[in-house]
């Protein structure tokens, strides 16, 4: 008894203490968009065949005057909560497009680059979502259909009708909508033939994971999957060349990880796009 009263003693104040974290944090997200302290990283998305990249997708990155880098995993949901997340992913999207276009005009190669950004689940049901979509795309001049909408599986199955409602509405925009972190998030195969999706990512945890005979299985299932319903697959979270040999071998497409690039910022990304369009876009000598 005596000690359930001491780990009820503990659980309380490590509830209080990530409640101080969490009102802490939300009170600085309030300035951290008029105070410049957002910026996007980017990471490449590349063709497992041919290393080319076929896409970035965009990440946002919190640097706060004072503080050591604080996570997407730990503030997204604080934003989420508070509701910070529609002005702050408005920020992410109208400043994505605009480097898209941006890349566009500046590397003729790159062309066709798309540009993916992460979507929470409040602002994808918030109803003036399409709308902002919308006048983003028009703002910037960024294409829709170089614009890819990531969504998680978890947000997708947790209202499943009105989430199909919303993508619908999203692609007669002409955007395209990719599943982010499939695999962990428990959507019945009737969920996805149902869905209007355009791209698969297989979640990270695949491609680290522990039993490589077990992955492989799971991986080939959800190529299997894309394949049935039409959809691209991209795999995430590929550190090693181990693992984009096993992927390339297993029939994946497309790929991203450290192996390939870390997330970094434009300017540094543009020098990364201008090795890389050497490499790929020179011709064999005659
Ligand atoms: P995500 O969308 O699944 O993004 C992939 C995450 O995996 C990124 O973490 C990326 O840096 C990391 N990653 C990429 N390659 C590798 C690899 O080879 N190994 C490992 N271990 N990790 C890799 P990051 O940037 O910390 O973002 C975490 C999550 O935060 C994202 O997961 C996404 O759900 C969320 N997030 C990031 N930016 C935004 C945003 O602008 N809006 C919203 N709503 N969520 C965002
Ligand atoms: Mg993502
Ligand atoms: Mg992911
Ligand atoms: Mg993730």
């Amino acid at each position: 008894k005596d000690r359930g009263r001491n780990r009820s003693v503990l659980f309380e104040s490590a509830m209080s203490l990530a409640q101080r974290d969490h009102s802490r944090i939300a009170q600085d997200l309030r300035y951290a968009i008029t105070r410049n302290e957002l910026a996007l990283h980017y990471q490449p998305i590349v063709d497992l065949t041919t290393a080319e990249v076929i896409g970035v997708e965009a990440l946002l990155r919190w640097q706060q005057q004072g503080h050591a880098e604080r996570p997407p995993e730990l503030f997204v949901p604080v934003a989420e909560k508070t509701g910070l997340i529609i002005p702050i992913g408005a920020w992410a999207l109208r400043e994505a497009c605009r480097q898209g276009r941006r890349w566009h005009e500046v590397h003729p190669r790159l062309g066709d680059l798309s540009v993916a950004v992460n979507i929470s689940g409040r602002q994808l049901m918030d109803h003036r979502f399409p709308g902002t979509v919308r006048q983003i795309l028009e703002e910037t001049g960024f294409p829709a259909t170089s614009l890819v909408l990531e969504i998680t599986e978890s947000i997708l199955v947790a209202d499943a009708e009105s989430a199909a409602d919303r993508i619908r509405t999203l692609r007669d925009l002409g955007v395209r909508i990719s599943i982010d972190d499939f695999g962990t998030g428990y959507s019945s195969l009737a969920h996805l033939r149902d869905l209007p999706v355009d791209i698969v990512k297989i979640d990270q945890s695949f491609a680290l994971g522990g039993s490589a005979e077990v992955d492989a299985g799971l991986i080939e299932a959800i190529l299997n999957l894309g394949y049935a319903l039409g959809l691209d697959v991209v795999a995430e979270g590929i550190e090693t060349p181990e693992q984009a040999d096993r992927l390339r071998a297993l029939g994946c497409p497309l790929g991203q990880g450290f192996y390939y690039c870390r997330p970094m910022p434009p300017t540094a990304l543009e020098a990364y796009l201008a090795t890389e369009a050497t490499l790929t876009s020179s011709e064999p000598s005659t």
